[in-house]
């Protein structure tokens, strides 16, 4: 349904048509006045004050534009009274219905459908209720009546069919300028990000049915807020507008320019058979750019940077293209400017899948996933349990159990690390406490990373285990160990830790150990009290002869620096027996026992299998 407000002309029409109005009444009413002057004086006197009244209001009107809504009611009222008062006064005279028609005119005009149709009752009323006041001599006749009335009648409804058709016309062309706001960047007139959107994905359904290549390609003005700032924002858009205008003349008609907002442009090379077809744009676009644009008398420059992601090698949706494209700018930006980047989605893959990796760690130590498993450690000549080394695991709730090597290395040198390890030695003393509770006494050795064992606070915080945990004076209840290969430079440093270590009961082991290059004066000054000797050199000992010298060197090299030796990876019974006679006190291995839950290994060690373990004194 049309709506009055719709249908309002505009002021200045409404203006001219009083202003004709008045003019004609001024005229028309001092031409009556002279042609009647001799006749009928009076009415020629009435004719001379509608003259001066329609002259009055034209001056008003002249001086007073902006009241031309007040001045339209006032002379559609004045109309109304004038011309009803001459069809009551003067009846019998058919013409004295032609005044109503103008005015029923000026009513719609003036005021509006709606309005207008409110004056027309009236008008109508006013001639129907005089007829029946006057009686039948009123008119002519009844079929006068019935024509004025049908008259105004097929008016009203011409005026309504006109303004309808107006109106849809109006709210045709605001549907219009809607969508343009809507979909095009109302500065540079190119598409918006709404409309890109829509371009993608036509771009992407056409790749893809075409086994085509389509570059997305995220375009960052460099320089350009200084611009903005220094010769203000006129200048500023005027830049904008230009630079469209070369991006567009770099591409083709296919392709797409679109502008996001600020001094961010996408451009979308559509229908490329091979990567170097866009480069060729690419390079026409960096170039168009860097041409210095005058604007308003100034002279400025400017360069791009522009990241790229192509479809189908980075196979993704609209939205990730365009957040890969960013990403690209972003490197493309930080390599110096002016230069476009290609996205590399293998690169970005496994920056994200170590990313999520971390993040899953996180959450797994947050929800209590990781656990400690316990191999025993056996002394080889009494076969009695003579500790036990903790080893992570994490009961992933997708991947089930999982081994260190299967995520440890993602955590290698970071804070987690660092969090990992703390939980570890807070498990460990808590299992000790309560084996310790339940009479089990064992010493347990934990794997400590040397970033870990080298950060700041690691002696403090250990302290503050140690006193929870509470260990009877000289007791060793629990043994670093270090990997060999680690980096351990800072000798002194190390030397301080290991001997705050000591003084809480706690040993210390290198771990892995003939797998690094560790030197004789290395040895000497490192205050360790165990060498675990490599599992790859135990397990190939009896074949290999290399290896074989390798632990010989080793077991003599822990006696003559008088540490312990403990030998990993023993796998079998002929592998033990073989390490007993060259002199090495501890095993552990496979062979011996897996590591298992901390449960199963009270179980374990209350009944070993046999020929392993001597049951406990
Ligand atoms: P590692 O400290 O040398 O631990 C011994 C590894 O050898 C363990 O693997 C153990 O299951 C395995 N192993 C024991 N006996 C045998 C055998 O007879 N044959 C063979 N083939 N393997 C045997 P796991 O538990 O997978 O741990 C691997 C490495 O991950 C550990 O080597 C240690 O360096 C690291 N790791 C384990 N737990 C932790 C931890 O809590 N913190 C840190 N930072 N590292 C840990
Ligand atoms: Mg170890
Ligand atoms: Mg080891």
């Amino acid at each position: 349904m049309p709506h009055d407000d719709d249908t309002h002309q505009p002021l200045r029409y409404k203006i001219a048509f009083l202003n004709g109005i008045f003019m004609l009444g001024a005229v028309s009413g001092f031409a009556l006045a002279v042609s009647r002057w001799a006749g009928a004086p009076l009415l020629a006197a009435i004719d001379l004050v509608f003259a001066a009244a329609s002259l009055a209001m034209l001056l008003v009107l002249r001086r007073y534009p902006a009241r031309v809504e007040t001045m339209a009611t006032i002379a559609l009222a004045l109309g109304f009274l004038i011309f009803a008062a001459v069809y009551v006064w003067v009846p019998g005279n058919p013409n004295r219905l032609t005044p109503f028609l103008l005015l029923s005119v000026a009513a719609f005009f003036l005021k509006g459908m709606r309005a207008g149709a409110w004056w027309l009752g009236a008008i109508v009323a006013a001639i129907v209720g005089s007829y029946y006041v006057q009686g039948p001599n009123a008119l002519v006749s009844g079929l006068d009546l019935v024509t004025a009335v049908l008259y105004l009648a097929a008016m009203a409804g011409i005026f309504y069919c006109h303004e309808s058709v107006e109106v849809d016309r109006q709210r045709r062309r605001r549907e219009d300028e809607l969508q343009r706001l809507a979909h095009y960047d109302a500065l540079t007139g190119v598409p918006n990000r709404v409309m890109l959107a829509d371009r993608m994905n036509q771009a992407l359904a056409r790749a893809k049915r075409d086994q085509g290549l389509l570059a997305v390609c995220y375009l960052d003005l460099d320089g350009f807020k200084p611009i903005n700032d220094r010769h203000g924002h006129a200048v500023g858009d005027r830049v904008l507008v230009e630079v469209t205008r070369r991006i567009r003349d770099c591409v083709r008609e296919d392709d797409t320019v679109a502008r996001l907002g600020g001094d961010e442009f996408v451009v979308l090379l559509v229908g490329l058979r091979a990567t170097e077809e866009c480069v060729g744009s690419l390079q026409r676009m960096l170039e168009s750019i860097r041409r210095p644009i005058a604007v308003d008398g100034h002279i400025v420059g400017l360069s791009a940077s522009i990241g790229v992601a192509l479809y189908p090698e980075d196979e993704e949706d609209a939205d990730t293209l365009l957040r890969h494209a960013d990403q690209a700018m972003y490197l493309a930006k930080l390599a110096g400017r002016n230069r476009f980047h290609l996205f590399d989605p293998a690169s970005d893959r496994r920056a994200r899948s170590h990313h999520q990796l971390l993040q899953e760690i996180r959450q797994g130590l947050a929800g209590g996933e990781f656990e400690l498993y316990y191999q025993p450690k056996l002394d080889l000549a009494t076969r009695r349990l003579a500790g036990a080394e903790a080893l992570i695991r994490w009961n992933h709730p997708q991947r089930g159990l999982l081994l260190p090597g299967e995520f440890m290395r993602a955590v290698d040198s970071t804070e987690l690390e660092i969090e990992l390890g703390e939980w570890v030695i807070a498990t460990a003393a808590d299992q000790l406490q309560r084996w310790r509770e339940a009479g089990f006494h064992l010493q347990v050795s934990i794997n400590i990373s040397a970033y870990h064992f080298q950060s700041s606070g690691f002696v403090p915080r250990l302290r503050e285990q140690a006193m929870r945990y509470g260990p009877p004076a000289g007791e060793r209840w629990l043994q670093i160990e270090v990997l060999e290969t680690a980096a351990l430079d800072d000798i002194a440093g190390i030397s301080a830790l290991i001997a705050a270590c000591r003084e809480l009961g706690i040993g210390f082991a290198l771990d892995d150990f003939g797998s690094g290059y560790s030197s004789l004066t290395y040895l000497s000054q490192l205050d360790v009290d165990t060498l675990k000797i490599d599992q790859s050199f135990v397990r190939d000992m009896q074949t290999d002869k290399g290896d074989h010298a390798v632990v010989q060197g080793i077991i003599a090299l822990a006696r003559a620096f008088d540490m312990h030796c403990v030998a990993e990876g023993v796998e079998n019974e002929a592998i033990h027996r073989a390490l007993l006679q060259m002199g090495c006190e501890t095993g552990q291995g496979n062979g011996i026992a897996r590591p298992m839950p901390a449960a199963e290994l009270a179980a374990w060690r209350a009944a070993p299998p046999a020929g392993n373990l001597d049951p406990p004194p």
